[in-house]
Parts: structure tokens; sequence; C-alpha cells
């Protein structure tokens, strides 16, 4: 795709699922890629291997690869790890807010620290990776771009995930508000609203094929999508064939969103 060769790009949340998809899909559009990862005290040898592996798929499209710890529900290590990015790479040219975390609750018994720990991770994380890329763009005098990604529930209700909703109705938001408050300085703003994709986060029915039939009764196209398709898209959006887009979420869903449940009439 146009435009993203020789580009820096960060990718949080890297190590599986759709970061590790759209970081491999960066390396191969060859751009040089830094991941980010979160080592949790335990599982630090679960999350070296997926590191490893992803920084080595990296690696063999000639590329560079920059594997870098860091938290984004914390600030301070989202403003080391932005420097370290830019130290290591030389710029960063394209962020990607892919880190993201859900939890199950009805609303009324949700504790306020799990609500707060979803909305600090998907939503106030992806806002302080922007504001640190943003800081560089300007600083640089150098155009920039920003792919949060978001979800289908940005839209769509999704009850006993409130906090889960309520991140990505507010991602909606400041994709739009980031796009306009930049678009005069040559920084676009977009957003990709995945659909039901087979990924470790719906490990509940992906492997098995009852729940997962169910799942996919729900989506007009019939399955659920990969990992590489929302890659694809994201890098869609970030190079230069996406150079006039700006503040928009580009739904890739299988159809998801038109509501598979109006395919025939049933009411008058
Ligand atoms: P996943 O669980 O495989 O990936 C989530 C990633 O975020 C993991 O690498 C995890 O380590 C990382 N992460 C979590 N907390 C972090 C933190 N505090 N700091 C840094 N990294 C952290 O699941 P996925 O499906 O690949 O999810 C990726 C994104 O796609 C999420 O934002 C999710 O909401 C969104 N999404 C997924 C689907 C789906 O059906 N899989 C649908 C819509 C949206």
């Amino acid at each position: 795709m146009k435009g993203l060769k020789g580009k820096n790009v960060l990718v949080t949340g890297a190590t599986s699922g759709i970061g590790q998809a759209i970081a491999v899909r960066f390396a191969q559009e060859g751009a040089n890629v830094a991941l980010n990862y979160r080592k949790s005290p335990e599982d630090t040898e679960q999350t070296q291997a997926m590191i490893d592996d992803v920084c080595s798929q990296v690696k063999g499209c000639g590329v560079k690869d920059f594997p870098v710890q860091g938290d984004v529900s914390k600030e301070e290590d989202i403003i080391e790890m932005v420097d370290e990015v830019v130290g290591q790479l030389g710029s960063l040219d394209i962020l990607v807010n892919n880190a993201g975390i859900q939890t199950e609750s009805p609303s009324h018994e949700i504790e306020a620290a799990d609500f707060d720990r979803v909305l600090n991770v998907n939503l106030r994380g992806a806002y302080l990776c922007a504001r640190q890329a943003l800081k560089h763009f300007l600083a640089n005098e150098r155009p920039g771009v920003i792919i949060n990604v978001s979800s289908v529930h940005e839209i769509i209700p999704r009850p006993l995930y409130l906090s889960y909703s309520i991140s990505k109705g507010g991602m909606e938001n400041m994709t739009r508000s980031l796009a306009l408050e930049y678009a005069d300085r040559g920084i676009r703003v977009n957003a990709i609203a995945p659909g039901a994709t087979i990924t470790p986060i719906n490990e509940s029915w992906v492997n098995d094929s009852e729940e997962r039939a169910i799942v996919e009764s729900h989506i007009p196209m019939g399955r659920a999508g990969t990992a590489e398709e929302m890659a694809a898209i994201t890098a869609f959006l970030a190079s230069d064939e996406a150079a006039y887009v700006t503040g928009q979420t580009l739904f890739v869903d299988g159809g998801l969103t038109l509501y598979a449940d109006f395919r025939t009439p049933w009411s008058a």
C-alpha cells in the first residue's frame, strides 16, 4: 500500500490477536514496527515467548522490530514507551491503539475498580498514547496517523459488558474530536470497528463449535472475521491510499452492524 514503506509504527498490545496481525501486516508493507507488550508478573515466560514470536515474524520481513514493554493504563509507562520508540527508530509516524480488555458482569454489580480498569486500558490509555504521539508529530512538524481499534460495540449496546461498550463509544468521539482538532496539521485520526474476530479475547466461543455457530448465526456473512482482515483495513487507513480520510470509523464486521434480524421483514 502507498506510503507505508520506511514508516515507523507503534502498535499497542502487539503480542496476540489483532495487534499481532497488525504488526506483521505493517512489516509486510515495509514499515518498521515497535511492538508494545505488557509483562504481568504471573505470565512473564509466556509473554516473552509471544513477543519473541511476533518480533521474529516482523524481522523476517526485513524491517526493524522494537519490542517495548509498557502498561497502557499507566501514564508513566506510556510517556517512557513513546520516548523509547522515538529514540530507537528515530521518529514515530503511525500509532495504532489496539490494546484492550473486557470484563463481564451485570451492570448493577460492577466493582468500581473493574470498571476503572477497563476504561483505563481501552480509553484513557488510548488517549494518553495519542497525546504522546501528537506531541511528537507537532514538535517535529511532521504528518502523522493514529488508528484506534474500536469495536462494533461503539454503536451496538452490549449488556453485561458496560465498561467495554462505554470505552468503545468514547473511542468514537475521541477519534472524531482529535481528527477535527489536528486535521489542518497533516494529522489523520481514524478507527476500525471489528466485529466478532477469531482471537484469544474470544476463547469462550472460538474453539467451541456449538458456541461458535451461535455467534456466526448473527453475522450476515455467516462467519467470524480474522485478525488478518482487521490488519488489512488498519494498514489501508494508515496508508496514503486513505490520505483524504479522517475522523472515520470503518466497520469490519461481515455485516454485523446491518442487523441480521432485519434480513427478512418481520414487521409491516
Ligand atoms: P487479545 O486479548 O488477543 O489482545 C489484546 C491485547 O492487548 C493483548 O496483547 C494484551 O496483552 C494487550 N493488553 C491488555 N491490557 C494491556 C495493557 N494494560 N497494556 C498493554 N497491553 C495490554 O484480543 P484482540 O481481539 O486481539 O483485541 C485487540 C483489540 O481489538 C481490543 O481493543 C479489542 O477490544 C478489539 N476488538 C476485538 C474484537 C474481537 O472479536 N476479537 C472485536 C472488536 C474489537
